[in-house]
């Protein structure tokens, strides 16, 4: 995979003040994938040292009140030209730079204030579709001993926490909030594991309950408030679904986006939530864009057949009718399954990262399915499944 990173975060001494700003998350991300390196600000001649520089209104002001627009739209464009040569998908970027900055910039007064706003260079990636990110993304997402990954799998995927090499294990029934009478279906597990999987510190819930069995959201996303109490940051949810013919095929998704149609929502049960700040969450994007990056590079690398699309979650436990999927498709949906948009909703109300990935193991409104079916096509693209997982952790 390839990356483009701002030269400083990589401890090049191109910043204004003749110094870098290394990242020891960015550069460990730097150690395992190909890298373009860039500073916008050293490609438009400016030198360095120089005196900082900040935006207000759209032009760019050195501290001493010259304006520098024009040389931070060359050293733009010289960089984009060097990002075209070399394409990549993802781009970590110097948080708050007039050139680099990603959705927050120093506002051009030089008081440390920061204003809404894109670096000249950031802007011009974002146009081209690139995602971009700062560092403070990449460290967000690096997982270690106190902030493992967790794992979350549905039907057919539970093989992939025989991987895991286990430290402890947790029967779900100790989980605060996990309903006592729960039980497996077939396919599935009720006893998490916390260990690592080559060498990455995880914790796997190798199975989950549903609200068609009759359970509360806040039931249902148990496990999510559970791996964040074990200091979980990012969560991989992986779930079986049903393939909305026209917008996917069957087979290994990225999820991209989510519509909750299960008419439930684990922050309208208020009175059993206790550990988010506020009900109202924002759920813009919701899978995290370089999570989801990373493993559509992964899989572009390791040439796994995958997807992207939005998932509608909904409450089942019947399949949908044929004039649903009709609707589905012209919502834009790909993607049909009965779980994970409410342990979304959590993890997102905790602030946590979110990567989805699915399994479409038939078409949806295809009368045919059965459990056993599902397990059969999830059978088939296990070691693609397990490929895809293990490279995305090898990465954070
Ligand atoms: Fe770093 Fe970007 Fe500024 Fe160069 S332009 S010093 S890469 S923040």
């Amino acid at each position: 995979m390839r990356v483009i990173v701002s030269e400083c975060l990589r401890g090049v001494p191109c910043r204004y003040d003749g110094g870098a700003k290394p990242n020891a998350a960015v550069q460990d991300l730097c150690g395992k994938v190909e890298v373009v390196g860039v500073c916008p600000e050293a490609a438009s001649g400016l030198p360095v040292p120089r005196p900082p520089a900040e935006q207000r209104n759209g032009r760019v002001f050195l501290r001493d009140g010259r304006d520098v627009t024009a040389e931070f739209r060359l050293g733009s464009a010289r960089s984009l030209a060097k990002v075209q040569a070399h394409p990549a998908p993802l781009a970590v970027l110097k948080a708050k730079s007039p050139s680099c900055g990603v959705h927050l910039i120093y506002d051009g007064t030089y008081t440390g204030k920061l204003t809404e706003g894109e670096g000249t260079f950031a802007r011009l990636l974002q146009e081209e579709g690139i995602t971009v990110v700062t560092e403070e993304v990449v460290e967000k997402c690096k997982p270690s001993v106190e902030h493992p990954v967790a794992i979350v799998l549905g039907s057919g995927l539970g093989h992939l926490a025989k991987l895991v090499k286990p430290v402890r294990r947790i029967d779900y029934h100790e989980i605060e909030g996990f309903p006592d009478d729960a039980m497996p279906v077939a396919g599935h597990s009720f006893e998490a594991t916390i260990g690592s999987i080559d060498g990455v510190p995880v914790v796997v819930y190798p199975g989950r309950i549903h609200l068609y069995q009759g359970y509360s959201a806040s039931e249902v996303t148990s496990l999510v408030r559970h791996a964040h109490h074990l200091g979980c940051r990012d969560i991989i949810f992986a779930c079986a679904t049903g393939a909305v013919e026209g917008n996917a095929h069957m087979g290994l998704g990225i999820l991209t986006d989510q519509i909750n149609f299960t008419g439930r929502n684990p922050l309208a049960e208020w009175d059993d939530i206790r550990d988010v700040e506020t009900p109202f969450v924002d759920m813009a994007d919701a899978y995290s864009p370089y999570l989801r990056t990373i493993a559509r590079g992964v899989a572009d690398d390791q040439g796994i057949s995958v997807e992207e699309g939005v998932y509608a979650g909904v409450l089942g436990p019947c399949f949908e009718t044929a004039a649903e999927v009709r609707a589905l498709r012209m919502l834009g949906v790909s993607y049909v399954g009965m779980s994970t948009v409410n342990e979304v909703i959590m993890a997102r109300a905790l602030d946590m990262n979110v990567l989805g990935l699915t399994l479409a193991a038939n078409y949806s409104g295809d009368g045919s399915v059965t459990h056993q079916s599902v397990l059969a096509e999830a059978e088939k693209h296990a070691e693609d499944f397990e490929k895809l997982v293990r490279g995305v952790l090898r990465l954070l």
